[in-house]
This record gives C-alpha cells, structure tokens and sequence, in this order.
C-alpha cells in the first residue's frame, strides 16, 4: 500500500467521539484541527460503562493508561427485578471466562474523566489544533477540499477532509443524510454521580461491592456503578413517560420519575432520593443508514449511529469508529477511499448494535408476564457464560483491503 502523505482534517465536535477521532488521526500521521461549539471543553457530570472493545480501542489510542487510573473495574454485572428485589442474572467479570474470551478490561467511569484523558492527549499531541467557541454552520466541498463556515467568525476553515462529530443532533448529518429528526424514545433519563458515603442503608452494600447493577422493572429501570476509584457512586433512572408530548419539555417530569418507581423495592426506592433530578435526558436514537461518507465528509460517533444506551455502547462505538478511521487513514492517499474503507469496517457492526440496544430495552422493561418469562429464561444463565455478550464486547477485525 501507499504510504500517505500527511493530511489536513478537520474534526467537528470535542466530545468523547471527536477527541479520540483527533488522537487516532494524528497518530496515523496527519494534521488535525478539532472545533468545538462549546466555550470549554467538558463532559457532563454522569458515569460510562466501558466494555472491553472500548478499553481495547483506549490501548489503540494509547490513553488506556491513563484512563485506568481513575476508573473502577467491576467484578460483577448483575440485574436485579426492580419490583421483587431478587437477582435475575450476572456475569462475572473476574471469571477464567471473562479473561479466556476478552483481552481487556470492562471499565466503569466519571464521563469527565474519560474526557479529561484523551483532551489531555490530543492537547500533547503536536499534530493536533483544538479550537473551542467554533460552531459550525454548515460545509461545502469541492474537488480537493472542505470549507467549514461558523457562527461566531467570518473566517473559513479549510481542510483536505471532515470528520463530523457533532453528536445526536449532528447539523452536518441533518444536511448530509436527510433523514430528519432523531428519533425519541418516550424514555426519559435522570442521572448524576454523587459521594458515595451517602449510599446508606440497603443501598451500601450494592455500592460497596462495587458491580454495576441494573434494576429492571415495567418500562423503567435504574443503572448503579461506582467511579472515579470508587469515590462517587453513579445512578442513572430510566422510565418511559405516559405523557410524551413532541416539541415539549414537559413530559418525563420528576413527579413521574416518583410516581415510576414508587412500586418498586426496598432497595430501589432507598436509592431514589439520592438520584441526581438537576437535570433529565430524553432519550434518542435513529434507524441505522448506510451513507456515512459524503466526499470527503465522514460521520462519526453519535451523528453517524446515535443509538439507545440499554447496551451502554454509544460512546464505545464512537471510540472503536475513531481506531478504525485512523487505520484507514493510515493506509490510503485518499481521504475519500480512507472514509470508504471506514464506513465498510463500521457499518455493519455500528447498525446491529442500535438495532439491538432497541432490543435489550424492551427486554429490560417488559412487564407481567414478560417479565416472569424474561426471569424464568435468564435464571438458568451461568455468570461465566458470555456468549450474549461477546459480539457486542468484541470488535470486528479490520479488513485491509489494498488500495
Ligand atoms: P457528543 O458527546 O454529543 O459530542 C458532540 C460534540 O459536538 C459536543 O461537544 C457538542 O458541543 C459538539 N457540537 C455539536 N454541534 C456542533 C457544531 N455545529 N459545531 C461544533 N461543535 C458542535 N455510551 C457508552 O458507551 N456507555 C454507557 O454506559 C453509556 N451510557 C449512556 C447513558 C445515557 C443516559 C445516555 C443518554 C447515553 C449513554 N451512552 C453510553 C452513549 C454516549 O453518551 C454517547 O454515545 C457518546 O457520548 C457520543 O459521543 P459523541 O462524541 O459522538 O457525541
């Protein structure tokens, strides 16, 4: 294969997606210049469950290190019925199992401090320009070249490529692929990390075992991890709204978050006022599409695949999309046969995992009978068993196709 000469790209959008699109980039040997809309970089104030395809691309980019010296590794993730309080199902993440399937870690982690390492090392990296307060507005491309236009300046950027990171309501994505408004839910989430000395009572002793739990009930469930080594402990309740209204805010209300959950166990409703209301999530995602690439415009991360966070994988996705860009843009002159090579690696995998993300929901908020058979069917699972998990926890390989 050729060897590529070194590249102008452009990165829209600092968030976990982007960053690590910047570092991969940089690292397959080009010229980086990340915009981001937001005055600062940052990360919101919650927890990320990270499984082993996102600590394996974390190697790849060369933060896993650093990452792992904040981060929790749980030995355990168990779901619990959220209305009996009795354990439906686990798996061991300390088992010979665990270590004979997969080659890394699963990880639990503050979202800032995930965030933290990979701005820290795109700030090192000499190849890389990060530029907060740039929103873009919108691109054009021509023959051998992107120009990106912004809100705040008259002044364009130009690069020979652009990678759009720019999340669920990516504006890149809206002009490029045209398949309108993402798509909600009619869930809704309310999550924060808090200290976690203030897990008293029946709640201690989950937090002090530290396994992520996930409490599922009829449309509703409760997420519980500790992060930051084990400093804070993270909550994250789901429920779906009866009172869903488009183009409102007033639906998935507090009041209904209580009223959800007020028939659930012990052990949940201690949890309950410790959940942080400050703020809530609708939830999102969209049907999967084919057309990634536009030219020499490529879609990463939430813009490309935004999906529902049931199999906890949007953000390692993101990050297995950033490995795989850099490999291609490792391998081709081209940045529009690179951006082809990407898509052809990511597609497939990145559309089965929304796919069944919708899935695993549905099974975590069955109700009724449902939920007994759901129960009934998961009690005779092994906790060394891991063959439901294994293809989402297991990147596909690259192709390496010659150029
Ligand atoms: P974003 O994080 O949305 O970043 C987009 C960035 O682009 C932002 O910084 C934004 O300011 C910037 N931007 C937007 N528009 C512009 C513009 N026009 N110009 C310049 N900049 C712009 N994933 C997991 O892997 N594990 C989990 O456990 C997990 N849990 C989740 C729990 C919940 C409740 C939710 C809602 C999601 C969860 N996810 C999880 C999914 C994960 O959070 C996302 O998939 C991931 O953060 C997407 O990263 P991104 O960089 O693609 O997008």
């Amino acid at each position: 294969s050729e060897t590529p000469v070194p590249l102008r790209i452009a990165v829209v959008g600092g968030g976990i997606g982007g960053l690590a699109a910047a570092l991969s980039i940089a690292r397959a040997g080009h010229h980086v210049t990340l915009v981001e809309r937001a005055a600062r970089f940052g990360e919101i104030g919650a927890g990320l469950q990270l499984a082993p395809n996102a600590s394996q691309a974390l190697e790849e980019l060369g933060v896993l290190d650093a990452v792992q010296r904040t981060a929790v590794a749980p030995p355990r993730l168990v779901m619990m019925d959220a209305l009996s309080g009795d354990q439906v199902t686990s798996l061991d993440l300390r088992s010979p199992a665990y270590t004979e399937r997969f080659s890394h870690p699963y990880l639990v982690t503050h979202r800032t401090d995930l965030h933290a390492a990979l701005l820290a090392a795109c700030q090192e990296h000499p190849a890389i320009t990060l530029r907060t307060g740039h929103t873009v507005t919108h691109a054009e491309q021509d023959d051998s070249a992107v120009h990106l236009h912004f809100a705040e300046t008259a002044t364009e950027l130009t690069a020979d490529a652009v990678v759009a990171a720019d999340g669920l309501h990516s504006r890149l994505r809206q002009a490029l692929v045209g398949d309108g408004e993402p798509v909600c839910s009619r869930y809704v989430a309310f999550r924060g990390a808090l200290p976690a000395d203030r897990m008293t009572g029946r709640m201690s002793q989950h937090a002090a075992s530290d396994a992520v739990m996930v409490w599922a009930g009829p449309r509703m469930h409760l997420v519980q991890y500790p992060v930051r080594r084990g400093e804070l402990y993270n909550q994250v309740a789901v429920f779906e709204s009866d009172h869903y209204t488009p183009d409102s805010d007033a639906w998935g209300t507090e009041a209904e978050l209580e009223e959800r959950f007020a028939g659930t166990c012990q052990a949940v409703r201690d949890a309950l006022p410790l959940i942080a209301r400050d703020r809530r999530w609708p939830l999102f995602d969209r049907l999967p599409v084919d057309n990634w690439v536009h030219g020499r415009i490529a879609l990463l991360g939430d813009a490309a695949h935004p999906m529902l966070q049931y199999l906890a994988q949007g953000a390692c996705q993101a990050l297995e999309d950033a490995v795989a860009l850099g490999g291609a843009l490792g391998r081709f002159t081209d940045p529009a046969d690179a951006f082809t090579a990407y898509a052809d690696q990511r597609r497939e995998r990145a559309a089965l995992i929304q796919t069944n993300a919708r899935r695993f929901g549905e099974i975590c908020h069955l109700e009724g009978m449902g939920a007994t058979l759901r129960n009934l069917l998961f009690a005779s699972r092994e906790p060394e068993d891991f063959d439901d998990v294994s293809w989402v926890w297991t990147p596909f390989p690259a192709s390496v196709p010659i150029p």
